[in-house]
């Protein structure tokens, strides 16, 4: 086992070939998402002026255990795929501790991020339906410049609304996105009606990804040929980001390697959703068991303090309604919040699984994230994502214990991405300007009293 190379890489052969849908083997399905007029399950005819049809026909599928990646996405991936996966023997070393630690680096492409896995096939079954272009929302700014860069290469128009907080504070990401052909439109903005009526409610607001997503929406349901596409939440965006975990499980098994934890961050839950999907099913199928641990932000915390019920997808109240974990669609982070993970809800895939009892949650506060982030980086020489981060504390955490222990567990965790664009934040960390902000119980009972009454 100790001559574990560093990093672990697959051939061209081993790839995976089928994305895989989890759903399949779950005994309890994901809830449907349900229309907020009629209070009944979106239907495919329903759902077809907002997302693509083949897109859909995967929001829908609860029973194709294997659904084939196509070719050109295929051929996409190979440009930046398989991923490395990494072990972490100086971090190792430098904690102390027994445990053996992988990381599995989504990094390396320009996005910087997961969020390209899905892009390339999101904006693939817009250009097989002949669209002219699809809109979408960006909150830190990675899905926008993953989609961007995807639409370049299908030759498809791309409309983001970036969250106002991260237009500001991110003029560089949108530089990215606008080189590679996107339109970006901080929001809330004038230009859609959602947006308008935010303003109206909330002057002055920073914005969230809720209310982007609300003006998205709309944009794509009044503009002809253009659809709306979502890097995160939805079912088929887990299902795309399962090739993170297909890649790890092919990886670690070439290496006799069974992890004993696995660990990723949540915001919508794509990534960790996507890096679990193989290991749950072997868990659902009673193969194997695992510990599974999402992390979230303290000030964000949908799995650990949310609520399970039915909630808008957005701030705005257009889109359907998903059962998730969620601290209610008008909640919106403090302002103080540097760590991404900002969005209210959750996947209501990861929402059923950890209501079942197969996966835990546990939430970690930002300045611990940042020292974490600082430890990671001088050790292992990556700068990781503010987001990826939250994976790395708990990774750490975890390894300490055995460090008290003595016990050599093996841990696995998600490094989602790169932080060259969360300058802002390391700033406000190294020059000790960075404090920590829970909501209290009554912050949160407010949005959480607003919740749609279902059923
Ligand atoms: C978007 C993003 C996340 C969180 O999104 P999930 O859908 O929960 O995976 C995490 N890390 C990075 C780097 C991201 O860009």
């Amino acid at each position: 086992m100790e001559n574990v190379p560093y990093k672990i890489y697959l051939t061209e052969e081993e790839l995976p070939k089928s994305w895989y849908n989890v759903r399949a083997h779950m005994k309890n399905k994901p809830a449907p998402l349900l229309n907020p007029g009629t209070g009944k399950p979106m239907t495919f005819d329903e759902l077809r002026p907002v997302f693509c049809d083949e897109l859909i026909r995967q929001e829908l599928d609860n029973d194709h255990a294997e659904i084939p990646i196509p070719k050109p996405v295929l051929d996409f991936y190979r440009m930046y795929r398989p991923s490395p996966l990494v072990r972490a023997y100086f971090l190792e070393k430098a904690l102390g501790t027994p445990a053996h630690i992988y990381y599995k680096f989504e990094g390396n492409n320009t996005s910087g991020s997961h969020k390209l896995n899905s892009a390339i096939a999101q904006a693939y079954y817009a250009k097989q339906q002949g669209l002219k272009g699809v809109t979408t929302e960006t909150g830190a700014g990675q899905w926008g410049t993953a989609l961007s860069m995807a639409c370049a290469f299908f030759g498809l128009e791309c409309r983001v609304f970036m969250v106002k907080c991260s237009y500001e504070q991110k003029p560089f990401r949108r530089e990215v996105m606008r080189t590679y052909g996107a339109t970006v439109t901080p929001s809330p903005s004038d230009t859609t009606q959602a947006g308008r009526n935010i303003l109206k409610e909330f002057p002055g607001t920073t914005g969230s990804l809720g209310c982007a997503i609300s003006e998205a929406v709309e944009a794509a349901v009044t503009t002809p040929g253009f659809r709306y596409v979502l890097g995160s939440v939805l079912s088929q965006v887990l299902l795309h980001q399962s090739v993170i975990g297909l890649e790890t499980h092919t990886a670690l098994r070439k290496y006799g390697i069974k992890p004993d934890i696995i660990i990723g961050c949540a915001g919508g839950g794509s990534n960790l959703g996507g890096l679990i999907s193989p290991f749950m099913g072997e868990k659902l199928r009673g193969e194997a068991d695992y510990r599974i641990i999402a992390v979230e932000p303290a000030s964000c915390p949908s799995f650990t303090r949310g609520r399970y019920a039915y909630d808008f997808c957005d701030t705005g109240r257009v889109c359907p309604l998903a059962k998730m974990y969620t601290l209610g669609c008008g909640f919106i982070p403090s302002a103080n919040h540097a760590g991404g993970l900002r969005y209210h809800g959750m996947s209501s895939i990861l929402s059923q699984l950890y209501a079942d009892g197969l996966m835990e949650a546990t939430s970690v506060e930002q300045t611990s994230v940042f020292a974490a982030a600082r430890e990671f980086a001088r050790t292992e020489g990556i700068l990781p994502a503010p987001e990826s981060s939250h994976a790395i504390r708990v990774a750490i955490d975890e390894a300490l214990k055995c460090r008290e222990s003595g016990e050599k567990k093996t841990i696995v965790f998600g490094l989602t991405g790169t932080g060259y664009f969360d300058m802002t934040a390391y700033q406000k960390f190294n020059d000790g300007e960075m404090s920590d902000y829970i909501p209290t119980d009554a912050e949160l009972e407010k949005s959480l009293s607003k919740l749609p009454q279902i059923g």
